[in-house]
């Protein structure tokens, strides 16, 4: 029951990041709590030093231009 309802969130994320439409997942976690059926949000800040998601992450820079 379980990864069904989540597989159908991630799938709904998808959609939305394919189509362009509506309000994606991102800066945020999504929680489920399937014994209690309740859902929680968590909100995500950008930590500027670290080298995944700061100011000098890799995702953010020019893409390297082949020779
Ligand atoms: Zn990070």
């Amino acid at each position: 029951m379980l990864p069904g309802v989540i597989g159908v969130l991630q799938a709904n994320e998808a959609l939305k990041l394919l189509v362009g439409y509506g309000e994606p997942l991102v800066g945020r976690i999504l929680t489920f709590d399937a014994q209690a059926t309740t859902f929680g949000e968590l909100k995500l800040r950008r930590d500027p030093s670290c080298i995944t998601c700061g100011s000098g992450a890799l995702s953010e820079q020019e893409p390297r231009k082949s020779a």
